[in-house]
């Protein structure tokens, strides 16, 4: 049951800037995410990493280039996945005096993989929510050295926690322990703050404020503190859909949520049951995050993982072979969200399903900020591939291709403050860019179609980068 109560998710990736050649992408269909449109045939000139021009296609192409033909293809700007986890390997279950507590086995190869496997996959630019401050920072930095290859990491370092979690929390106490750690992560290089689960919103408020203070956004998956209280003190990103709070419920629902509300995944399908997402605690709470400008990552994939386990469609992914065998070993004997489910458990997770959809729908249209992240390196979440299916659930709770893929890219790169050089096929952006066989505004799940992706002044081909994997 401790195991249960527990889990989480993490991740980081970047990219290197060694600069070669001019390219050129010619007879390009550029898609216009802010616009929902196909604009074409053009040419894209590329130097130093960055977009020189944009031209019709007849004009005169320089020789010494590296020319692309783009013909029949869609080019748009690579993909931002706002969670995923370098520095998470297997997780286990240990004993300290007979008292248990989980850890992270770490695995060395996991962060070089999950680079390449986002890369190849289209993602130019990744956050990684928290994980061991040295291997999301030193990884952040192989990138940027170009020592790595990968997209440019934005990373959280230890998530402070009054938990014990080796290898993953910061075990604070006190007020000055949250100070003290935020100021030693930021003297490592972490670029935000991940405040976690069993915080108390006084806790919070201090972590939230000292980050600020020096300069630093906070990210909070939230449990012990509610959603709405989170909002007042201002925090930046709340990532998961699962409130999970007893207070957010109908006043005659709570005592029997607190039954379950310690249960790990258990809780998150119950907290579902019981919501009214009609109730006035639940517009409070939408209110609340709107006022105070919260984004929220909601990371469908891993929940939705969970909910459906029972069909076994994750448990058989082909894209699973790229992943090392300790870490699916992990998955498959000790760590998983379903771990002790029934049949009559993923009966209720499929009924309440609707209502994850719901909750992102109403934040969607109340203005909230949305962004795309899946939690990569958690139970059955293979880096890069379960983007895709991210943005698939994104599409089933209502919303049009395009809004999925302006959440994904636009709001992506809001997350990471680099909207301004990242994000748009236009001219001085960083050239962050894929070329796809099918057009997603079409069809969502065109976005698995890309097949070549640029960063930093050079391209490379998906299966180029998948074949030189080890494979299970
Ligand atoms: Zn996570």
């Amino acid at each position: 049951m401790k195991l249960l109560k527990l889990f989480t998710l993490f991740s980081i990736l970047n990219i290197g800037c060694v600069f070669s050649q001019e390219i050129i992408i010619k007879n390009a269909k550029i898609i216009n995410v802010e616009k929902g449109i196909v604009e074409g045939s053009r040419n894209i000139y590329i130097e130093n990493g960055l977009i020189k021009k944009i031209t019709y296609t007849n004009n005169k192409l320089n020789n010494n280039a590296k020319v692309i033909d783009a013909n029949g293809n869609y080019i748009m700007p690579g993909f931002i996945e706002s969670h995923v986890h370098v520095a998470i390997g297997a997780v286990k279950l240990k004993f300290e005096n007979k008292k248990p507590f989980l850890a992270v086995d770490l695995i060395d190869e996991i962060p070089d993989l999950t680079l390449k496997l986002m890369l190849s996959n289209g993602i130019t630019s990744a956050r990684d929510p928290g994980g061991l401050t040295e291997v999301t920072v030193r990884t952040k930095n192989n990138v940027e050295s170009g020592k790595l290859l990968g997209p440019e990491l934005f990373v959280a370092g230890n998530i402070l926690d009054t938990l014990k979690f080796e290898n993953l929390t910061t075990q604070i106490k006190t007020h000055k322990d949250i100070i003290d750690e935020i100021n030693n992560q930021k003297k490592k290089g972490v670029d935000f703050i991940k405040l976690y689960t069993s915080l108390s919103p006084e806790q919070l408020e201090v972590g939230i404020n000292h980050a600020r203070k020096i300069g630093l956004k906070s990210i909070s998956h939230l449990h012990t503190t509610s959603w709405t209280e989170a909002a007042k003190l201002k925090l930046d990103n709340i990532v998961h859909i699962i409130p999970g709070n007893e207070r957010l419920l109908p006043k005659d629902k709570r005592k029997e949520y607190l039954k379950y509300a310690n249960l790990g995944a258990i809780a998150f399908y119950k907290w579902f049951e019981y919501v009214d997402l009609e109730s006035k605690e639940i517009s409070e709470m939408i209110k609340a995050l709107k006022d105070n400008n919260v984004s929220v990552d909601p990371t469908l994939v891993p929940f939705h993982s969970a909910f459906f386990g029972d069909t076994g469609n994750y448990q058989s992914q082909e894209s699973l072979k790229y992943l090392p065998k300790p870490l699916l070993e992990n998955w498959k004997t000790t760590f998983n969200f379903n771990l002790g489910w029934k049949a009559k458990d993923y009966e209720i997770a499929h009924k309440v399903w609707p209502k994850v959809e719901q909750l992102v729908r109403m934040l969607h249209k109340n203005g909230i900020m949305l962004t795309a992240g899946t939690d990569a390196n958690n139970p059955y979440m293979v880096p890069g591939f379960s983007y895709h299916q991210e943005l698939q659930l994104l599409k089933k709770c209502g919303l049009s291709n395009q809004e999925v893929l302006k959440i994904a890219i636009i709001n992506g790169a809001k997350l990471l403050g680099i909207e301004n050089k990242v994000g748009k096929v236009k001219k001085g952006y960083q050239a962050d860019l894929i070329i796809l066989k099918e057009n997603p505004l079409e069809d969502i799940t065109n976005t698995s179609s890309v097949y070549k992706v640029i960063v930093n002044g050079k391209s490379y081909e998906k299966e180029d980068i998948l074949n030189e994997l080890k494979r299970n």
